[in-house]
Formats: structure tokens, C-alpha cells, sequence
């Protein structure tokens, strides 16, 4: 049996924050991944000065493609309105390594599959043992799923359907383009450059909105790509739109369980107006962390339910 005092499942912004944190206390910590790193995560890649603020890093120290937006672009279908503000964006294949590089904490590939607590220790698929355990795996977390799902449910109304695709692409517009209107504002579809010539541009909406629409994510995915083209954005490009599903933030009742904490997708933490998930992410699993280090209380309710605010004043 291999053991530590803390395992954390799953490496993505959540894991890999929780991890950062622990290791700067000197804690015994690994992270296991069902990937290996540098691994593709669905995600567009647009992300908020707090994140930056959150890791103690300047933005201008990120080591790998950043792209900074003066400005986002909100099409509301039949006006567009320029929103000062100041994000970035990156691509999560480099990201999340980095930050778990970051965090110099050993990742282990490794699928987690059962999870039992047997004498005060958490006991992975028969192979390793800890005092404590942290549930950052997604969505599709397994901690979540054995020890939280009862506990600590995730509502249907918070679900988020999306498809995306990332890909090299001379991009010619700079622009970060926000469509709200193709989806009557159930959500939205976005087009975002990235650096070294790449380029995100995907769409998502609430499950039941998409529902009441009458259409499904596949369908809105090819409206929209179709739309790219006839715009002039995206030419001569043979659309390959991936999905995933995640949840907005709920209240949320039970984040801890004994000395197992779910941080992240996992919890569901996503901003209720943008589906805005990386900073809620990185926060949860810090303030995860700093509860086993000071051996504190694990709330999350301060960490922020909307992205417009950031938006709006440049946080
Ligand atoms: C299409 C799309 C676009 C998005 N765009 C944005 C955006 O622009 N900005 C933003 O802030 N947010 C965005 N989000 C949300 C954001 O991607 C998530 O909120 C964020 O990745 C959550 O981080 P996490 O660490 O909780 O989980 P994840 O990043 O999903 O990481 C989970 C990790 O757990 C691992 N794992 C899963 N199961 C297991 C297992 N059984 N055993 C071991 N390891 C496991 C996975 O391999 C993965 O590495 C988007 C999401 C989608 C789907």
C-alpha cells in the first residue's frame, strides 16, 4: 500500500491548486491523474487577472501563450457592445501543466476507480492509502460519485451542455467575440484567438434551456460553425466539435465529508452568468487546502457566483 497524508484525484486547476498548497506548508501530498501530463481539457481557455492573483504569479511571468483582451465583444444579435475590461487567454494544455509544475507535487497516472474509508483512511482501488483526500477529478469525479453524490447533489437546472474545438488557425479577427442571441440567451457562443496561432470557438447553454429551445448541442454546434463560415471568421476548416457537461454553482450544502473534501467541477462552482469555472477552481482547492493545513472549516461560499463583476471592473 503506498501512503500519504493527502491525496488529491485529478491535476487540472483544482488538484493542482489544492496541491501548490500543501506542498508550500510541507505536507506529504501526491495527485493521481487518469491522464498523463501535458494532457487536452475541453475548455476555452479564457481566464480572469484573479486567476493570476489567486497563484501569486504576474501574468507577464507565464511562461507559454497569453493573450490579453482590452476588450470582450458581446453580440446580442442585433447590436454588439465593446466591453472595456482586461482577461486573457491560454490554452489548457499548457496551463494546467504548468500550474502542476507549479506546484512541484508528484502526479501519479492512475484511473480512480473504488474508494472505501476504513479506519479513519481513505483506501484507492486497493493500492493507496491516506488521512486525507481531496476530490478535484471533474465532473465525472469519482470521490464525488462514492462519497459525495448523496450528500452533496448537483441540480439539473445547474447542468451546462458545451462542444468546442481548439486548432491551429491563422486567426485574422483579434478579437474575443460572445454571441448571446443564437441561443435566446440560454447561453452562448464564443470565438476566442489564442497565442502562436490558435484559436477556440465553441458554444454551451444550460441543458433544460437548450431543452426548451427544442434543439440539441450538436445541432447548435453546427448552426454555429456554419455561421463562422458565413462570417468569414473560420474558412476552409473541417469542424471537429468535441462535448462535455459541467455544473454551475448551486448552494452547496456539504463540500466536506469527514477528511474528504470535493473542490472544483467536482463540487459544481462554475459563475452562474458565464460558466466561468478556472478561478472558482483554483480557489477551492487553496481554501481546501488551507483547511487541512490550519485544520479549519472548508467554506466555499465566498468565493464569487458571477463573472460579470470581474468583467465589468478589471479585476
Ligand atoms: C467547452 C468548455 C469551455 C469552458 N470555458 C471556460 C473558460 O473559458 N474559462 C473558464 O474559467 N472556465 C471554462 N470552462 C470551465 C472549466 O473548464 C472548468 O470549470 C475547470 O476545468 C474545472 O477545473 P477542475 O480542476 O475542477 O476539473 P478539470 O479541469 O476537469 O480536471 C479534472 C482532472 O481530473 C482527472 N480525472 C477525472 N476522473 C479521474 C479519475 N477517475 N481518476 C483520476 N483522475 C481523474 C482528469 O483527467 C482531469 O485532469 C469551460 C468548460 C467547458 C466544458
Amino acid at each position: 500500500m503506498i501512503a500519504h497524508e493527502v491525496i488529491i484525484v485529478g491535476g487540472g486547476p483544482a488538484g493542482s491548486a489544492a496541491a501548490k498548497e500543501l506542498k508550500q506548508a510541507n505536507r506529504d501530498v501526491i495527485i493521481l491523474d487518469k491522464k498523463s501530463f501535458p494532457r487536452v481539457k475541453l475548455c476555452a481557455g479564457w481566464v480572469t487577472p484573479k486567476v493570476f492573483k489567486l497563484l501569486k504569479v504576474e501574468p507577464d511571468d507565464y511562461p507559454y501563450g497569453l493573450l490579453k483582451f482590452n476588450k470582450l465583444y458581446y453580440d446580442f444579435g442585433k447590436f454588439t457592445l465593446p466591453i472595456p475590461t482586461k482577461q486573457y487567454s491560454i490554452r489548457r494544455f499548457e496551463f494546467d501543466n504548468w500550474l502542476h509544475e507549479l506546484s512541484g507535487v508528484e502526479i501519479i497516472q492512475h484511473k480512480v476507480e473504488q474508494i472505501e474509508e476504513k479506519d479513519g483512511y481513505y483506501l484507492i482501488d486497493g493500492k493507496y492509502k491516506s488521512k486525507y483526500l481531496i476530490g478535484g477529478g471533474g465532473t465525472n469525479c469519482p470521490v464525488y460519485n462514492i462519497l459525495f453524490k448523496g450528500v452533496s447533489p448537483r441540480p439539473v437546472e445547474n447542468k451546462i451542455v458545451a462542444m468546442e474545438e481548439e486548432f491551429e488557425y491563422d486567426w485574422k479577427d483579434p478579437r474575443c467575440l460572445l454571441w448571446f442571441g443564437d441561443l435566446k440567451f440560454k447561453g452562448y457562443s464564443w470565438y476566442v484567438p489564442k497565442a502562436n496561432g490558435y484559436l477556440n470557438v465553441g458554444i454551451g447553454a444550460t441543458y433544460l434551456g437548450l431543452k426548451s429551445l427544442g434543439i440539441n448541442i450538436r445541432e447548435a454546434w453546427e448552426n454555429f460553425t456554419k455561421k463562422l463560415e458565413k462570417e468569414g471568421l473560420v474558412k476552409s476548416h473541417n469542424f471537429e466539435g468535441k462535448g462535455y457537461t459541467y455544473f454551475l454553482r448551486n448552494k452547496i450544502s456539504n463540500p466536506r465529508k469527514g477528511n474528504a473534501f470535493i473542490v472544483g467541477d467536482a463540487l459544481g462552482l462554475a459563475t452562474l452568468d458565464m460558466g466561468e469555472g478556472i478561478s472558482p477552481a483554483i480557489e477551492s482547492g487553496i481554501l481546501a487546502a488551507r483547511a487541512i493545513v490550519n485544520n479549519s472549516n472548508f467554506n466555499v461560499n465566498k468565493i464569487g457566483k458571477y463573472s460579470f463583476t470581474s468583467i465589468l471592473f478589471r479585476k
